[in-house]
């Protein structure tokens, strides 16, 4: 639902209590710009998503007395990490002091409240529950999975999503131990990649924690199998997935990818094998297409090879790399994802756009996944700096624009089980 005026500022205490500010308007930031909004660019908030107070951020905001932003000096700048399935079009504005901490990774969007109910700026992008906070019941994960780990105390990898699952509460390793949709098969301890935002590992000097674990072993393609299979053969929109959060990159490991994926086809012919990749080695993709593979998604933080780089520092691969495995998948008729790190200012900026449809078009991509960008703003902005004369047009436009001129392209936040991939792929 919109407010029906534009919601007010939030700020918070040091213990993070949040409070509104009824002399300012809640703003967004699109890249280093400060914008001011319209009641029609903000949704109720959605359930499931967080509240953050930022230390040593001072929040700003617009004074509709004097027509200025202005900044609140009554306490923190607050933000929302909006729920899986949406995606932000604003982050949160705020002023920061010098000192001020590094923000984890997150995304932050802006935030605001009106009528006894916050709203924050983002639009859903994916109709598919499957991370609804609504549709989880932990007492239900954790006694499945001790359930399982009693039938088959000897595979690994059952007990590593068990820990993800208890620990982190990782939404797909929870949907596997509720036996439905999306299943996680981390498989991979290393990366070629040494992406700055990297969610599974955090070098000391960059002053953040990642947000879990790498997994520490390698898998067996029995192990896999046994997890895969079940899954398969008894979920609903049965999907299992290789490349997730707790590891690094599943390609390095492509031979056990490529038993495994045999393994399950010699026991199931159901449901989808989907690989999240930074696709850094085509013979690899090509050995797998040939296993079974049925869906790859790529993740990018732009489709701009200068801007790739900087952020993903590539240790033996190039851009060329990814073009050309994407080229494979489509050879092989496969589900092509892009894993696109949503960021205003830089998603939507000219450029970034052209390259966009560019890709989209050469690559004839299946699906755009939207996935907002888990980094703390600033930071990104020093390491890939904004072209000077910028022009955004906004995520939701941007969105609307690429769904008119490429009516085929499917749009969301989750990798799609079968029926929606043999209906686009048909
Ligand atoms: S590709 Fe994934 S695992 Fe590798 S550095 Fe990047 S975020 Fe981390």
């Amino acid at each position: 639902m919109q407010p029906s005026e534009i919601p007010y500022l939030l700020y918070s205490d040091d213990k993070g209590n949040i409070f509104e500010d009824t002399s300012l308007l809640a703003i967004g930031r699109s890249g280093t710009r400060q914008e001011i909004l319209s009641a029609s660019d903000f949704i109720e908030l959605p359930e499931g998503s967080d509240f953050f107070h930022l230390p040593g951020r001072r929040a700003i905001g617009f004074d509709p007395k004097t027509n200025n932003f202005r900044e609140c000096e009554k306490g923190w700048a607050v933000a929302a990490f909006v729920a899986p399935a949406y995606t932000l079009t604003h982050h949160a504005a705020w002023n920061t002091e010098p000192n001020a901490p590094r923000l984890p990774l997150y995304a932050y969007a802006a935030i605001g409240w009106i009528n006894d109910k916050f709203y924050t700026t983002a639009f859903r992008i994916d109709p598919d529950i499957r991370q609804d906070c609504n549709q989880f019941n932990q007492f239900y994960v954790e006694k499945n999975a001790k359930r399982m780990l009693k039938a088959n105390p000897a595979n690994r990898l059952l007990k590593h999503l068990s820990h993800c699952a208890l620990v982190y509460f990782c939404p797909a390793a929870r949907n596997y131990f509720m036996n439905r949709w999306e299943a996680p098969l981390p498989t991979s301890p290393s990366c070629n990649s040494r992406c700055v935002g990297c969610i599974s590992y955090q070098p000391k000097d960059h002053w953040i924690t990642s947000t879990q674990n790498r997994i520490t072993f390698i898998p067996t393609p029995e192990e896999i199998a046994e997890i895969a299979v079940e899954h398969l053969n008894t979920a609903p929109n049965p999907v299992v997935s290789f490349g997730q959060g707790c590891e690094g990159e599943p390609l390095l490991v492509w031979e056990t990818l490529r038993d495994a994926i045999k393994l399950i086809r010699t026991k199931t012919h159901k449901g989808i094998i989907n690989l999240n990749t930074n696709a850094s080695k085509p013979e690899a993709i090509e050995e797998l297409c040939k296993a079974g593979l049925q869906s790859i998604r790529v993740s990018m933080n732009s489709v701009q090879e200068q801007h790739y780089l900087k952020y993903y520092n590539p240790t033996n691969y190039t851009f060329a790399d990814l073009m050309e495995s994407m080229r494979i998948a489509k050879k092989y008729k496969i589900w092509i994802s892009i894993n696109y790190f949503v960021f205003p200012g830089y998603t939507d900026e000219a450029g970034e756009v052209a390259a966009l449809k560019k890709l989209i078009s050469e690559f004839d991509i299946s699906m755009i996944q939207w996935r907002n960008f888990n980094i703390d703003p600033e930071w990104y902005s020093e390491i890939v700096p904004l072209p000077a004369d910028t022009h955004p047009i906004g995520i939701k436009n941007l969105v609307d624009q690429i769904q008119k001129e490429f009516p085929k392209l499917y749009h969301g936040y989750f990798n799609p089980g079968e029926e929606i991939i043999n209906r686009y792929l048909k």
